[in-house]
């Protein structure tokens, strides 16, 4: 049966070269994807998918990489793995808008995980909150600088992209107020293919200062303020930025109903594309 025991070597022979062959393909696509998101990066901003909270990723393609509110816990830190890859450890600076856990909540596990820059606040705190205040101990302890919001200030990465900083209005640093919601860092994203509206989860009120003192402005894409929630995104802000989209982040099926049927209609009669990062699995992307 010499014949025999040939073929069955033949067999065994070729079953190994077929799984080499599909280990080293796996090895090589996933090598290609990491060395593409570490060293190809793209203008761009991601609103990631964080649950109930707000977060976006800012990256630009000489490799900036700035992030706008962390999301509520840790797993922002899979979100951005799935954007910026598993080897990255960089990032140029974390924007907090404001102390509600939803948006500060997953800092930790950032600034854990990887090298941050700077961080900046709207200088609020609130003597009540001793989880905000923690982190912002951490931070310290890590020797990142930490920088508070100015009006008016802009925040250039590159030669291409801008944060233009529209709120709070006044330097608000080391004030203790409990809801600091109206003094969210807003902040107006231009690049050469969008102006984005950024608003954390400032009120209508707010939105009606901004308005009062930055009339003419420019926005094709909307972050619906506070979630989508009733207490933002005024019709006097919709008609007077005239957005073509708005984005909201809010988690699926969450409690406090986020966002509000009011909300969705306002923007459904105006004849404006709405988008929820809840319905894509890793954020949407929106190149810049
Ligand atoms: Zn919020």
């Amino acid at each position: 049966m010499p014949y025999c025991i040939f073929g069955i070597k033949i067999l065994r022979n070729m079953k190994i070269k077929i799984i080499i062959f599909i280990i080293s393909f796996i090895i090589f696509i996933a090598g290609y994807r990491e060395y593409n998101l570490l060293f190809n990066s793209k203008d761009k901003i991601t609103f990631l998918n964080v649950g109930q909270g707000d977060s976006s990723l800012i990256t630009s393609k000489r490799g900036h990489r700035i992030i706008v509110d962390c999301g509520p816990n840790s797993k922002i830190t899979d979100q951005l793995e799935s954007k910026l890859g598993f080897w990255a450890r960089r990032i140029d600076m974390i924007i907090i808008t404001h102390g509600d856990k939803d948006h500060y909540g997953g800092c930790r596990d950032i600034i854990e995980k990887y090298k941050v820059g700077k961080v900046m606040i709207n200088g609020v705190f609130d003597s009540k909150n001793q989880d905000y205040k923690s982190l912002l101990e951490l931070i310290q302890a890590k020797e990142i600088q930490i920088l508070p919001s100015i009006k008016d200030t802009y925040i250039t990465l590159g030669d291409s992209i801008e944060l233009h900083l529209l709120n709070p209005q006044n330097n608000l640093w080391e004030q203790d107020i409990r809801d600091d919601n109206s003094e969210s860092i807003v902040m107006l994203l231009r690049s050469a293919k969008n102006s984005i509206l950024l608003t954390g989860d400032a009120d209508e009120a707010t939105e009606g200062k901004i308005l009062s003192q930055y009339p003419q402005l420019d926005v094709n894409i909307l972050k619906a303020g506070h979630h989508g929630s009733k207490t933002s995104t005024s019709d006097k802000l919709l008609d007077a930025i005239t957005p073509q989209q708005v984005i909201i982040s809010a988690g699926a099926n969450n409690s406090y109903n986020h966002p509000h049927p009011d909300i969705i209609n306002k923007i459904k009669k105006r004849n404006i594309r709405i988008q929820e990062v809840k319905n894509y699995m890793t954020g949407i992307d929106i190149l810049l």
